[in-house]
């Protein structure tokens, strides 16, 4: 359902270049999760950053639907965009703080206007249902809401694109672990209602082995291994994962 190919991005910073993401592939499976480990600085959310377009590549393309785009944040061109959405580990800036949760939410299931929130009044009710926020939380904004309930709030968003894929870059790892169990199962039952496909970035293995598929292992901006699930962690091929996975067992 996605596939990238040789994505490569250097970014230059006070006269340094640092290469983050090199060279590196991957394919996403329809309903299925793919895990993506690395260290902190690997690279993992640059890479995710370029699926999404919302940074351009030096190199590669990405593959969406069959449709194939070299990511550009200013393209119009973009294929099958709306059927790409993320969550981020700190939703609360990717709102505008401005903004209640309804007109957050209308605003997303009307394609991004800004609409009356009373046009999609049901529509609205359906997602904070989904998501499990109560109705009551419509007219807050998201300073108003618990960090639990942002998170939700962000997956309700992104669910109301209607995507097939949905990128997750660390979505729970703000959260305190009874929250963040609630999360993750969360977001398995929507996966399997929806069938969404999902890229999982987590820095945490055990949550990384339970919920992924297939599972790919990033090292200073090069994915060093990729394969189903149970293999990689069991069987590793690279010498870089095998300590990776050591020493956190
Ligand atoms: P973490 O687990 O800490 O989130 P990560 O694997 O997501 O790490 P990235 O955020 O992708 O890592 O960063 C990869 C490298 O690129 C790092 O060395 C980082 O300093 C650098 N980098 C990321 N974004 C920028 C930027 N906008 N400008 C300059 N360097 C950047
Ligand atoms: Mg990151």
């Amino acid at each position: 359902i996605l596939v990238a190919r040789d994505l490569t991005k250097t970014f230059s910073s006070r006269g340094f270049s640092v290469p983050a993401v090199r060279q590196a592939s991957l394919a996403l499976f329809p309903g299925q999760t793919l895990g993506l480990i690395g260290e902190s600085g690997s690279g993992k959310s640059t890479l995710a950053r370029l699926i999404l377009g919302l940074e351009s590549p030096d190199s590669g393309t990405v593959d969406l639907q069959g449709s194939r785009w070299v990511p550009a944040p200013e393209s119009t061109r973009r294929p099958n965009r709306h059927r790409l959405a993320a969550i981020f580990q700190d939703p609360l800036s990717t709102f505008d703080p401005r903004l209640s949760a309804a007109q957050i939410l209308a605003e997303a299931h009307s394609g991004g206007r800004s609409i009356h929130a009373a046009a999609f009044a049901s529509e609205i009710s359906a997602s904070l249902d989904a998501v499990g926020l109560p109705q009551s939380v419509r007219s807050r904004r998201p300073l108003e809401l618990s960090g639990g309930q942002r998170q939700r709030l962000s997956i309700a968003r992104a669910l109301a694109q209607n995507p097939d894929i949905l990128v997750c870059d660390e979505p729970v790892s703000a959260l305190d672990l009874t929250v963040q169990a609630r999360v993750l199962d969360l977001l398995d039952g929507l996966q399997r209602e929806r069938r969404l496909s999902l890229l999982f970035i987590s820095h945490d293995l055990d949550v990384i082995r339970h919920v992924s598929d297939t599972v790919a292992v990033m090292r200073d901006g090069v994915i060093r291994e990729a394969g189903p699930t149970e293999r990689v962690f069991d069987s590793p091929e690279d010498e870089y994962t095998r300590a990776l996975l050591a020493d956190t067992a």
